[in-house]
């Protein structure tokens, strides 16, 4: 009650001598920002919680003794707030000295040069030299794994990493460690990522405001590759990525750059350029008749999606023993590369050993997906490199090529055809939507008249629906961010859970949010990105993943004269109990 008589009170206080009026919870980072004033900061990220580490958003409150951090300070009514004062602008720089005197100077090296929000801000405080001795350390890169680098000289020990980790996807793979001159951000004992319980998400790369926490840098083995006159070099391109790509091109959020991108990767000499979206109707195809068979049989329900990779390692870290829920398909990702090397290579008559399949993925986790020992039913690793948007954004800058004048391409046969369906796996919701499709149509044996299913739509962090199926009720579910799977997965130990279907996306916000897409994520840039892939959804003729023609002729041409055995090998997998 107390609470809610908060939420609905107003304060009214000036800023700079502007009078504003804001809810009484409003801290003065927000109000400020609502007045048209910015105030610097280097551990506060818009979608976590303050933790005011830093101290640079340091600003006046008459009649204070102290300037406050405004990140975590509420406005209080009457206040009378100076943001920028002489004394304000000196203090906040001696803030980023200290932090600069901690830092490695090597900018020019740094993955995040110009995109780095420390080196920004040093730079507007104009911070030339610097009065504190410097003391910086030499400590161990930490890369013993597919996915992440940690470079913990860097590290500036803001804390949005653990924030994310601990907080949002409460997986606890790091946090803070030690007290004072030996504080830093740690895994627990030390260990390396690979033995901690990291799922590879890359959500703490994503809000990390420098150059301590990166994916692992594949592009050189790309370019290897392209120059191999040996080798056939093919490319996937993930839903998501179309809608991102721009951002790193100086566009806004949520610019459907598709044939911009299928263009520019020509450009970078891949042989052929393929849709992960076909793949992603194929998914489709194969996780409803996997859920329509479980109803019948009685089968283990809630049926989990599998397709997000760092959904799939919490699951075998944390709850091994909830795996049989978990859907067999493989992700879009890895059914592609097994078709490719198979189904494709077969068609374009090419060898599959000299074949070399590359994904462009919103995601850090599927570097580790490719790497799975059973990820390797064409007999060769089925993917063999996966770069993140931010990877290829670097490469296709690498050539000079203007993006923005680039001609609109088109993706290569046999992968080119793909549906509405398909377009919003980016999307969290968009798996769930795009099988309701087709289960409701299989099921009703009728056209289904308004396929947008709205309330698995948005960033809500689990959402619900129930579906008539012919009479029966179908009820799902459609979680984001793996804090909220945990949430189900407790009630589905317990016997409580009354679902039969559960879409899962270790990202908030799903594939939008992924942990290889641009900096600077907020959930306005998310909103900007799911709204471009439910346009692509609505501008498709063909919106239903069971409509796509191509893939009922890899079904007719391919999949139905090979052994049962064999496709499933092809299009499903296993899990392993990994429990930490
Ligand atoms: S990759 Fe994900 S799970 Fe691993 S440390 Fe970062 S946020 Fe945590
Ligand atoms: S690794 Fe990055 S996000 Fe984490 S505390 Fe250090 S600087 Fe902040
Ligand atoms: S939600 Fe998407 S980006 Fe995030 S781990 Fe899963 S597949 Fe990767």
């Amino acid at each position: 009650m107390r609470k809610a008589n908060i939420k609905n009170k107003l304060v009214t206080a000036t800023i700079n001598g502007y009078k504003i009026t804001v809810p009484a919870d409003t801290t003065i980072l927000e109000a400020a920002k609502q007045a048209g004033f910015n105030i610097p900061t280097l551990c506060h990220h818009p979608d976590l919680k303050p933790r005011a580490t830093c101290r640079v958003c340091l600003v006046e409150v008459k009649g204070q003794r102290r300037f406050q951090t405004a990140c975590n300070t509420p406005v209080g009514e009457g206040n009378e707030i100076i943001t920028n004062s002489q004394a304000i602008r000196e203090a906040r720089k001696t803030m980023l000295e200290l932090i600069l005197a901690d830092h490695p100077q090597d900018c020019l090296q740094c993955s995040r040069n110009q995109n780095c929000e420390l080196q920004s801000l040093a730079n507007e405080y104009q911070i030339r030299e610097n009065p504190f001795v410097r003391s910086a350390q030499n400590l161990p890169l930490e890369d013993s794994n597919p996915a992440i680098v940690r470079d913990m000289n860097k590290c500036i020990k803001c804390g949005r990493c653990v924030e994310v980790c601990q907080e949002v996807l409460q997986v606890a793979a790091i946090n803070t460690a030690h007290r004072s001159g030996d504080f830093c951000i740690s895994t627990a004992f030390a260990e390396s990522l690979a033995d901690s319980p990291c799922v590879y998400c890359g959500q703490c790369i994503a809000v990390c405001p420098v150059g301590a926490l990166k994916e692992k840098d594949d592009t050189a083995k790309v370019w290897q590759a392209l120059n191999n006159p040996e080798l056939h070099v093919v490319v996937q391109t993930a839903p998501a990525v179309r809608v991102t790509l721009g951002e790193e091109f100086g566009q806004k959020p949520g610019n459907i750059t598709t044939g911009k991108m299928i263009a520019a990767l020509k450009r970078l000499g891949f042989d052929k350029v393929f849709d992960t979206n076909f793949t992603a109707d194929l998914t489709v195809i194969e996780e409803s008749r996997e859920l329509l068979g479980r109803l019948k049989d009685k089968g283990d329900l809630p049926l989990l999606t599998s397709c997000s990779p760092g959904w799939i390692n919490y699951i075998e870290k944390m709850y091994p023993e909830l795996l049989p829920y978990v859907s067999t398909c493989k992700s879009p990702q890895q059914m592609f590369g097994a078709l490719a090397k198979t189904y494709y290579a077969e068609k374009a008559e090419i060898p599959p050993e000299k074949m070399f399949v590359v994904s462009i993925m919103p995601c850090t986790a599927k570097k580790y997906e490719c790497t799975r020992p059973e990820m390797r039913s064409s007999g060769y690793q089925d993917v063999d490199i996966v770069l993140t948007t931010r990877e290829l954004a670097q490469m296709i800058k690498q050539t000079g090529v203007d993006f923005a004048a680039l001609p609109e391409a088109e993706y290569d046969e046999p992968f080119r055809v793909s549906t509405g369906a398909a377009a919003i796996f980016g999307a969290s919701g968009g798996v769930m939507e795009a099988a309701l499709r087709t289960v409701y149509e299989t099921v009703a044996g009728k056209t289904l008249e308004d396929l947008d299913f709205k309330m698995v739509r948005g960033l809500g962090g689990i959402k619900e629906a129930t579906v008539d199926l012919a009479g029966k009720k179908l009820k799902v579910a459609v979680v984001n961010g793996l804090g909220n799977a945990k949430v189900l997965l407790e009630k589905i130990k317990a016997g409580e859970c009354q679902y039969h279907f559960i879409e899962i996306m270790a990202c908030p916000g799903g594939c939008v949010g992924g942990g290889g897409q641009p900096f600077g994520t907020t959930k306005a840039e998310k909103e900007r990105r799911l709204e471009a892939l439910y346009t692509l959804d609505e501008n498709s003729t063909l919106r239903r993943s069971h409509e796509n023609p191509a893939v009922t002729q890899v079904y007719e041409d391919f999949l139905k004269k090979i052994l049962v055995s064999n496709v499933h090998e092809l299009l499903h997998t296993y899990y392993t109990d990994r429990k930490y």
